[in-house]
């Protein structure tokens, strides 16, 4: 009985294929949209005004999941509508918020080309062009920015890449019988340095991995913003007579807050001595490495074992992708590699699912390779020192002007605040407090304005104002407009502020 039901099923009831026809209009109408947004974008309003919760109602009222489908044609086009209209565009020339790029449109059209095709790139046998690119790929961003890569992976984003770098470097570290062990059976607690400014990823990892945050060394930096390595041999030694066991350095290129380059070189000679793993996070700045211009500052970058980067930032691929690069190919498969029964993937190739956290993975590398060949070499590196050099333009304009103060600028950021003249030099704390309040609500004005994006640094008790360049559609007319624009609704609300 149920078997000749079974039988029956010739012909899907649910009707999932669209008809060719259909594809093909619903596809094209969608690239005229998408053609018209990336062409309008500078004249767009950057974000929306909406709140949250009106978001949710608007969406509550539009949208359904019921019983019944819906027709793909109108289901489109209210899609398109809904998140047109209702989004912030970090393509915009005015964005220059946090570290968030503009994408390359051509990473649309791959994103669609790798969902379409839908290779699982965990395994060389499930993706055999796929797994190649993504290997290919690393290949030449590390070739792109000088560092030795052995091998690699691409994951989602910078807290991956770091993740994914730093359990490679517990596993060589604490020995590969952690893994069966657990580090319940370490005689001594593990603990790894950073600089006062790593970004948060370090928290995660020492949480997540079970060393504890407890065991992160946070050291100062130094008047410069960048890991006082003094302090680090002081604290490593001290660690080393009370009975912990130092297992690894972080280094930062590219601060996330300021864009600090930290000392590499000292950092690695430290490693070295001490038998350290040596971790950069170059989430942000390890592209800049690929300018010969910045080769002092990023002196000791290709001697990391392990290095964090992201396509996804100053590749400007559209999100998400994060890659890992490693000194040895062997410091991943230590880490991550299983051959459950299920699996007969071989030995032969290589599939990476050896070689990261993921089990099923996306071909996300589809749009970093194919935006590499289509700037090419001269392309990135113009690209980003031109970031570099807007954002140091735009400290210089601040640096001129009366009514702002400047912090500080490395890389493609440059920080900065309003200051009304008459309370210029004024060192006093209640001073200070009014003009950390006065920026903070500036900040608030400047992202509901809905034509620039900006964020916010806090240096030595200073609330700044912070522009990150990742961005290929803002130029210096852009810039130009900035001072000008804060500076008016810095004085409204100066007055306004300043009678209460
Ligand atoms: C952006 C950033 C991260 C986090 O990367 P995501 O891609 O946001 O996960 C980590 N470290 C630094 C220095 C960063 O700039």
């Amino acid at each position: 009985m149920l078997e000749k039901e079974h039988r029956q099923i010739m012909e899907r009831s649910t009707q999932v294929d669209l008809d060719p026809n259909e594809f093909k209009q619903l596809g094209y109408w969608l690239v005229d949209q998408i053609a018209e947004l990336f062409s309008q974008m500078p004249s767009r309003p950057l974000t929306t005004k909406k709140s949250a919760e009106e978001i949710e109602q608007l969406l509550n009222a539009e949208t359904h999941f019921d019983n019944e489908g819906q027709n793909a044609g109108e289901l489109l086009k209210k899609t398109v509508e809904l998140v047109t209209q209702n989004s912030l565009y970090n393509g915009h020339p005015g964005f220059m918020g946090y570290i968030t790029s503009s994408p390359v449109p051509l990473g649309a059209l791959a994103e669609l080309l790798a969902a379409s095709v839908n290779p699982n790139v965990g395994a060389a046998r499930l993706s055999p062009v796929a797994t190649q690119i993504e290997r290919q790929t690393i290949k030449w961003i590390g070739e792109f920015i000088q560092y030795p890569a052995d091998a690699g992976i691409m994951v989602s984003g910078g807290n991956m890449a770091n993740f994914v770098g730093f359990v490679a470097g517990m596993r060589a570290k604490l020995g590969l019988e952690i893994r069966t062990k657990g580090i319940q059976h370490l005689q001594k607690a593990p603990v790894v340095y950073v600089s006062a400014e790593t970004h948060t990823w370090i928290q995660k990892a020492m949480d997540l991995f079970g060393l504890g945050t407890d065991h992160i060394r946070w050291i100062d930096t130094d008047s410069n913003r960048q890991l006082d390595t003094e302090e680090l041999e002081e604290k490593i030694n001290e660690d080393l007579r009370q009975g912990y066991l130092p297992i690894m350095v972080v280094g930062t290129a590219g601060s996330v807050s300021l864009g600090v380059v930290d000392p590499l070189k000292s950092i690695h000679n430290i490693c070295k001595k001490h038998n350290l793993w040596f971790h950069i996070d170059g989430a942000y700045g390890g592209f800049a490495a690929a300018l010969p211009e910045n080769k002092a500052i990023f002196e000791g970058f290709s001697m990391a074992d392990s290095l964090a980067i992201d396509p996804h930032k100053w590749l400007y691929a559209p999100l998400e992708v994060g890659c890992t690069l490693v000194r040895e190919a062997k410091y991943l498969t230590d880490a991550f590699s299983y051959h459950p029964a299920y699996y007969q993937f071989g030995t032969t190739e290589i599939n990476f699912v050896d070689y990261g956290m993921q089990n099923s993975r996306g071909f996300r590398t589809l749009k970093v390779w194919m935006s590499l060949q289509h700037l090419g070499i001269n392309g990135y590196q113009q690209l980003i020192r031109e970031d570099i050099a807007l954002a140091a333009y735009a400290y210089q304009l601040f640096e001129q002007d009366q009514d702002f103060e400047t912090g500080t600028n490395h890389l493609s950021i440059t920080t900065f605040r309003y200051v009304p003249q008459r309370m210029k030099g004024k060192k006093d704390e209640e001073s200070q407090s009014y003009l950390n309040q006065l920026n903070q609500a500036l900040l608030g004005e400047i992202n509901n304005s809905q034509e620039f994006f900006i964020s916010n640094a806090i240096d030595q008790g200073r609330f700044l104002l912070r522009m990150c360049i990742v961005n290929f559609r803002t130029n210096s007319k852009i810039i130009d407009k900035m001072p000008d624009f804060i500076r008016n609704i810095g004085e409204n609300l100066d007055s306004k502020m300043s009678q209460t």
